[in-house]
């Protein structure tokens, strides 16, 4: 896949997409999969916004039994087993344990697992179970929690490389003949009268205009959706509110994914396990700062600290890797408390609600749902264009699908007299196609050269990343393409290794390579804004 504003300026097409997140990218492999001839543009990079913000769960959303959603939940854990399917590779079950410390909550949580189980009665993970104390206390020996009579079990999944599903999405549209382009920014839309006729985007890398042609554009801008639509009306337009979420990457606290709830405000949050980390969040409040540098604050990090702290009395901030932040789109609906909105996606028919042809946006929306969502907008689009063709999505696995198996990894251990836990971990990142980045490691000495103690990302990952997946600045590589982001060093320890690895490939100048890694480092230090603000 190469970024080439060519195959797109002078063209027409079917539709155009607005946002390289994963309701984008879904868009764009269904589109493009029913034959329809699809441009995506991404401002920045592939995923850049919420997607690689979340929890990095694929779940029906225990919470909103809360709130009654059921719908949404039976929706999403329907979902998820799509997703098992498809993506294997990137998708695996979890079992997560609720802790109740008194007789109601043992009611409730027993219910709502039983209701979870019900609503996700065509699953393939393992059902609900009750724990007594001393079972618990056993399962997670770390865990104080005052008056513990027990836990709940519940399955959802975790997807790790959440940053890899929108890729793969990205990657199987251009392989059904998509055009898709990153750090290419939407910066007018282009209209007859009242009927959309394509857009204007610029080439942030080398700053060039275009006027690109397409009977239909969908704003799958996220939060940027108002930004984007203010550009198609002509004046400014607010229908998103958007609330913050924080995560902490800290050293591991429990055995299991658990579920708890705050002390200070009733929320639900969550500790993940990762490895050797736990991922705690998140929070939910109302933004209204800068939308390109979304960072964890100071109340923010004391927030889940002090929660954190009831039930793992021993973690300090010192234990904190670093921290990360994303915003919820969700519809503006006045003063409602944040985490009581609606998490249902919105599609709103610009012709409909104000006689714009050709506009449609999405609003909202789980990374768990966004194949489903992406299904309903892409039929939306065929019956505007009046093309009949059947979605494919659902039954077409991802191109990184199958899930290598350990005798394969085993076999290609000693064929390739490589590192098991290498060839493991780049199976857990490309799926199958791991074998092409082994493929790119034979080229060169240094090709299963290791970039990082602290992950296993080698350096064969940053030929192919940039031969092959459109990876143009070093942000791209470490963040998006590679695990070194994750990394509890952030990939500090490996930027300097990686600037000068795409340097070379890419022809920077030594300014320009110098620029690459500042801008990363930038961007790795909101993760740790925490400190002083
Ligand atoms: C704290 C938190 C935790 C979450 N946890 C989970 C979870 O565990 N599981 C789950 O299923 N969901 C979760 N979600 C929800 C999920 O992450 C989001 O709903 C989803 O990622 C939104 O995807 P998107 O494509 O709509 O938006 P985004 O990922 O934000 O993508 C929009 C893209 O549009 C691009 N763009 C904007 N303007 C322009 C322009 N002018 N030109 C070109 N491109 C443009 C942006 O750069 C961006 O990349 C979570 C959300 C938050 C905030």
């Amino acid at each position: 896949m190469k970024r080439d504003f060519t195959e797109a300026e002078g063209k027409s097409f079917d539709l155009i997409i607005i946002g390289g997140g994963i309701i984008g990218a879904n868009i764009a492999r269904d589109a493009a999969m029913r034959g329809l001839k699809t441009l995506l543009l991404e401002k920045d990079d592939f995923a850049t916004g919420t997607t690689s913000r979340s929890t990095r769960l694929i779940h029906g959303g225990f919470r909103y039994l809360q709130h009654f959603e059921f719908g949404l939940v039976r929706e999403d854990l329907r979902e998820r087993e799509i997703l098992l399917k498809i993506a294997p590779h990137l998708v695996y079950p979890l079992p997560f344990l609720i802790p109740v410390t008194t007789a109601k909550d043992h009611v409730i949580m027993a219910a709502g697992t039983l209701v979870y189980d019900i609503l996700s009665y065509d699953k393939s993970v393992p059902g609900r179970k009750h724990y007594n104390r001393k079972t618990t206390m056993k399962m997670e020996p770390n865990m104080r929690l005052e008056g513990l009579r027990g836990a709940d079990q519940y399955y959802d999944c975790q997807i790790w490389f959440t940053e890899r599903l929108c890729l793969e999405n990205i990657i199987s549209a251009v392989e059904n003949n998509a055009v898709a382009l990153n750090h290419a920014k939407v910066t007018g839309i282009l209209k007859e009268g009242n009927i959309i006729s394509g857009v204007k985007v610029q080439d942030k890398l080398t700053g060039k205009e275009y006027e690109i042609k397409s009977r239909m554009v969908v704003n799958a801008a996220g939060h940027w959706m108002d930004a984007v639509c203010g550009m198609m009306y002509g004046h400014p337009k607010q229908m998103v509110r958007r609330t913050k979420g924080v995560h902490q990457l800290t050293t591991r606290l429990s055995n299991n994914a658990l579920v708890l709830y705050a002390k200070s405000d009733g929320r639900l949050w969550f500790v993940i396990p990762a490895g050797k980390y736990s991922l705690v969040g998140t929070t939910d409040t109302d933004y209204k700062g800068d939308l390109e540098a979304v960072y964890a604050d100071k109340t923010d990090v004391n927030y889940l600290i002090q929660e954190v702290q009831r039930v793992f009395p021993n973690l300090q901030t010192k234990d904190i890797f670093y921290t990360y932040a994303g915003l919820r789109s969700l519809p503006d609906s006045g003063d409602e408390k944040p985490s009581n909105v609606s998490r249902a996606h919105k599609t709103i028919d610009h012709e409909k609600l104000d006689g714009v042809k050709g506009f449609i946006s999405v609003l909202g929306g789980k990374i768990t749902g966004a194949r489903g969502i992406s299904e309903e907008i892409t039929n939306l689009v065929c019956k505007k264009l009046e093309i009949k063709a059947k979605c494919k999505t659902a039954g077409t696995p991802l191109p990184g699908a199958p899930m290598v198996t350990r005798e394969e990894l085993t076999k290609i251990t000693t064929e390739t007299k490589t590192d098991f836990e290498t060839l493991a971990y780049l199976s857990s990142l490309y799926g199958s196609r791991y074998l092409k980045v082994l493929d790119y490691a034979q080229r060169g000495a240094r090709g299963m050269q290791p970039l990082c103690p602290h992950s296993k990302d080698i350096t064969a990952q940053i030929w192919y990343a940039v031969a092959e997946e459109s990876t143009y600045t070093v942000s791209d590589f470490m963040m998006r393409r590679s695990g070194l982001g994750l990394a509890e060093c952030q990939g500090l320890d490996a930027v300097e290794i990686v600037g000068r690895e795409m340097g070379k490939l890419l022809n920077w100048k030594p300014d320009e390579q110098k620029q690459q890694v500042n801008e990363y480092k930038s961007t790795a230090a909101l993760a740790q804004k925490y400190k002083t603000a």
